[in-house]
């Protein structure tokens, strides 16, 4: 497996890289400018002994005793004057230094500089008059400055570069600590600390800790939720357990000298026994509800009709449809029934008189509404309900049969198509649910 790179030695690379790189820049424009003023600066010296040679009419002169005067010696600058009868005239020792640099090479961008061996002259020649007049100017001592000043601006370079990254690394190794220490408290979260320490800045971290505190609460939540449930759920199931148990042993004690309780006692078992079946079957259904299903362009307002005509059937009670024809919807058949037939019967349990209303429209979104007369449900209980298992005062709800999934199927399928439930006061009295479907 290739091993990670910390982010202090990531950073220290890259931005040591992009250091380098921004110096490597500025010096090569150093080195430019300062080669092109050097060169600009004895170009002007060699243009000033010219304009002085000019102006002092060549042509008459004594060359032999005038050579000296026009250059200075300790400068070491040298003149060498070719007359048009053949003489040459050379400065003090300047035979040799023509002869040096005639064996010299140039540079095509910088034509009078002259290399030979190590020396450095600046050489340039000029008619003036029908004299010819050569110049060699010893470059060596300007130069010199310049490649040491290159030199030390270089070592100084080196050295920035060092200390910046050292001061990076460092820098980068104090920031990434906070990293550190973030993933040693994620590790040893549950162990000895509840949360995850929400730094003040920078930003992006302070909103990493943040998000994870809030889905490490919501999944807490969750998971406390699952806990209630799988108990509630256990002891929904113990209780007629329990109770056919006591029957069952109340047969086998007492069956012999009392053969009457037989019947009563069977009739308690079968009865506790369909209870076992339906809430099985209900919890089956809730877990069913969450799973992922075919889905199908299904002509909803039909399919509501329909219902409505089948539990009209199995009751005494008046069913009131107001249904917008031609809505359709992308669903699975038997979870959209299941959704109304949950709703009406809840109504036709909890409202035990009064007509039930049932509408279906679309307008920006699809609303199927299920209004009753019945009992309501007070405030603080319109988010309970919803919770699986949960009933409303469990004493005044046992007076009706239920188990408490009926409503956490419905909020379960109606999240699962991207709605709404919602559940509202009926006038003057009773309880309306309204769910709304995204229209697709
Ligand atoms: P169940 O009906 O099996 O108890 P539900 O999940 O369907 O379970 O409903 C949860 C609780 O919500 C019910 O126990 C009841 O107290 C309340 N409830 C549901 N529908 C209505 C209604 N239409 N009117 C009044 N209360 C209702």
């Amino acid at each position: 497996m290739k091993t990670k790179q910390t982010a202090k030695r990531q950073l220290t690379v890259r931005f040591m890289g992009l250091f380098a790189l921004i110096l490597l820049l500025i010096n090569l424009i150093f080195v430019g400018i300062s080669i092109a003023f050097v060169y600009n600066y004895i170009s002007d010296r060699s243009e000033h002994i010219f304009e002085t040679i000019e102006k002092s009419d060549p042509s008459g002169q004594d060359w032999s005793s005038l050579v000296d005067s026009y250059v200075i010696q300790d400068e070491e600058e040298a003149l060498k004057v070719s007359l048009p009868n053949g003489e040459v005239h050379y400065s003090e020792d300047a035979a040799e230094t023509f002869e040096d640099v005639a064996k010299g090479r140039s540079l095509p961008f910088l034509e009078h500089l002259v290399f030979v061996d190590d020396e450095r002259y600046y050489y340039e020649e000029k008619e003036l008059g029908n004299t010819k007049v050569a110049l060699v100017i010893d470059s060596e001592a300007i130069t010199d400055i310049v490649v040491n000043l290159l030199i030390v601006n270089l070592l100084l370079n080196v050295v920035g570069l060092v200390v910046g990254a050292l001061l990076i690394y460092w820098m980068v190794g104090r920031w990434s600590l906070r990293l550190s220490k973030m993933s040693t408290e994620l590790n040893q979260l549950d162990e000895t600390q509840d949360f995850l320490t929400v730094p003040d800045d920078p930003k992006e971290m302070y909103q990493v800790a943040t998000a994870f505190n809030t889905l490490l609460e919501k999944q807490r939540q969750a998971i406390q939720r699952e806990k209630q449930f799988v108990s509630d759920a256990s002891h929904e199931l113990r209780t007629p357990i329990t109770a056919i148990r006591g029957h069952v042993n109340l047969i086998q004690r007492r069956s012999e000298a009392h053969p009457e309780v037989i019947p009563q006692s069977l009739s308690f078992i079968d009865k506790e026994s369909k209870r076992i079946d339906q809430l099985s079957e209900q919890l089956l259904n809730l877990s069913r509800a969450e799973n992922k299903t075919q889905l199908e362009d299904i002509d909803f307002s039909t399919l509501v009709s329909r219902e409505v005509e089948q539990l009209q059937a199995t009751t005494e009670r008046e069913i009131v449809s107001q249904i917008e024809p031609g809505i359709y919807f992308k669903a699975a058949k038997s979870e959209l029934q299941q959704i109304i037939q949950n709703l009406v019967g809840n109504a036709l349990k909890y409202a035990p008189t009064g007509e039930i209303q049932i509408s279906l429209q679309k307008e920006d979104t699809i609303r199927l509404q299920v209004a009753d007369h019945g009992i309501g449900i007070a405030d603080e209980e319109k988010e309970k309900i919803f919770e699986r298992l949960y009933r409303v005062d469990q004493s005044r709800a046992s007076e009706v049969k239920g188990s408490g999934i009926g409503l956490s199927i419905v909020k379960a399928l109606v999240e699962k198509y991207e709605g709404e439930i919602q559940v509202d006061d009926n006038q003057p009295q009773g309880t309306v649910f309204t769910i709304l479907f995204p229209k697709k």
